[in-house]
Parts: structure tokens; sequence; C-alpha cells
């Protein structure tokens, strides 16, 4: 049975596979079509695409950009964007910049914490410009301070643990626009991860849509059945895109695979036509 999987990270941002590894991991599991979507970041597209030529599977260009939506993160997926454009590359290269400011300070307050643990060793370890917090918990995990990423996110990263530290992001109809501005269409990740309510959150996609959003990453890893339909309803409802994908991140989501999330994502070939032409029309 063929699918596609419209959301993967590599070791270009968070991931602790190569693009390589990432697109034998989605021959074996028949994907026929991928997006690589790092974080801030596209230059894995180049290695993806040889790889997919040969393997026979499409690379979609994609990224995942980070934005702020109240006291939380909201992560924008775009598509078919053209990821070398220069505007693009200068607003992900602020996007990085901040995240550079950011760490040292996650690193100060696991410091104040007792834990030994350089932000040269999480640069070490991420070898990218792309620097997350997953590197950040793979070293706490090489050090065993923690045994899991998921721990060291509980204990210390999360939002509302000791060592977070917010970082500048931009407001989510700014990624809306920097996506469309590459020639992108604009998807909405993870919905299940938007911290509002059911009103809250049609609310945000109706004001999201006048900025040019484009669809809705309904398909999911962790959206339960009734998390499903729900939005599946709502991008009906506002006339969005239907997307999917499963977050493979490798070691930090140790239950995520690619193509298949936790055994239960099954992403259409279907839906990869009418994102396609939604790219080519903006
Ligand atoms: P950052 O980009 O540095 O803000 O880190 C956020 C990223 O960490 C998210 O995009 C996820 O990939 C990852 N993440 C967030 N929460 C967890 C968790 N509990 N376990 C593992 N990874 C997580
Ligand atoms: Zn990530
Ligand atoms: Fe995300
Ligand atoms: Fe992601």
């Amino acid at each position: 049975m063929s699918r596609i999987d419209l959301h993967l990270h590599t070791t270009h941002s968070d991931g602790s596979f190569s693009p390589r590894e990432v697109l034998e991991f989605a021959k074996r599991a028949n994907v026929t079509a991928l997006a690589i979507t790092d974080h801030d970041i596209t230059t894995g597209i180049p290695d993806a695409t040889a790889t997919g030529q040969e393997l026979g599977i499409e690379v979609i260009p994609g990224v995942e950009i980070s934005s702020r939506f109240g006291e939380s993160e909201l992560h924008m997926l775009g598509y078919f964007l053209r990821w070398t454009d220069p505007t693009l590359n200068q607003r992900m290269a602020s996007l990085r910049e901040s995240r550079h400011t950011r760490n040292p300070r996650i690193i100060q307050r696991l410091n104040d914490l007792g834990i030994d643990i350089t932000y040269g060793e999480v640069r070490a370890l991420a070898g990218t410009e792309s620097v997350g917090r997953p590197h950040i918990a793979r070293v706490l995990m090489e050090k065993k301070v923690v045994t899991s990423a998921k721990e060291a996110f509980d204990r210390f990263l999360a939002d509302g643990r000791p060592a977070y530290v917010e970082r500048e992001l931009p407001e989510p109809a700014e990624a809306v626009r920097w996506i469309r501005e590459a020639g992108g269409v604009a998807v909405l990740a993870h919905p299940t991860w938007v911290r509002t309510s059911a009103e809250g959150l049609a609310t945000l996609i109706r004001q999201l849509k006048d900025y040019g959003l484009g669809g809705m990453e309904v398909h999911y890893s962790t959206h339960t059945p009734s998390q499903t339909s729900e939005y599946l309803d709502l991008a009906k409802r506002y006339g969005l895109l239907v997307t999917g994908g499963s977050d493979f991140h490798g070691v930090t989501k140790p239950d995520i695979e690619v193509g298949i999330g936790r055994g239960e994502l099954k992403v259409s070939e279907k839906l990869l036509d009418p994102l396609r032409k939604a790219a080519t029309a903006s």
C-alpha cells in the first residue's frame, strides 16, 4: 500500500537521521512522495532530491517555520516553495539566529541547576545552524542526565519547565506571508499543539485565511481519530487543503516512524496534486 509523508526532519535541523537515511526508511514504508520539512532551514533538500531520484521517491521542497501564537509556539509548514529564494533564506537565517540567542540561556539555566553541559557540546552534536532543544535533549541523554528526550523536555526544556527560555518569533500571519512570497503553500502544522479552544482555532484559521493560509495538517502521528475528523471538518468548512505527515525526528521521538507514525498514519497520494496546484497558483 503506497502512501506519502509530508512532515519529516533530518540532521539539517533536529532530526537524528540524514536525508538519505530518511529516504531509505521511506522506501521501506512504501512512501512514494515526501516532503523534508526541517525547522527554519532548507539545506537538506538537494541531498534528499538526489536520493529520491535514485530510489524513485518524489521529494517536495518543504520547511517548518516557527512562529508565536499568544504564549505558545505555532508551526507553519511550507510546501513547493522556492527554497533558494534569497528573501526566504534571510528570514530563515534570522530565525536560526534567535535560536543562538536563546540556546546559551537554556544552557546557563541547566548549569544553574547543577548540570554540566556547554553550548559547544550541543553545537558539535547538532552539526547544523538550526539548533533546537532536541539537540540539547540528546546531549543530556549522552551525559546520562536523562534516559529519553521526553524526560529532558518534561524535567527541563518544555514550556514552563525550569530551563525553558522563549525566543523571538514572528506572528503566524508573518510565517504565512514568508512562505507565500517564496511561492509556496502555507499549511498549519499539527493543530493539536495549538494551545487554544475549538473556537479559538476556528478564529485563528479565519484570520490566517485572509493572509493566504492554504491548508491544515489534518493527518498527524498523534492525532486521535476524533481529532482527525474534527480537523477534517474544520478544513472543509474553511476551504483549506488537507495534508498529513509523521513529524519523524528519529531518536528524540522514538515511537514515530517514517510514513506510518505510531502505526496508524496513512496519508493518501491523492492529497498531493491539489497542494501542487495551489503552489503554482500563488
Ligand atoms: P525548538 O525548535 O528548539 O523550540 O524545539 C522544539 C522542538 O522540540 C519541536 O519542534 C519538537 O520537534 C521537539 N519537542 C517538543 N516537545 C518535545 C518532547 N516532549 N519530546 C521530544 N521532542 C519534543
Ligand atoms: Zn523538530
Ligand atoms: Fe512542529
Ligand atoms: Fe516538525
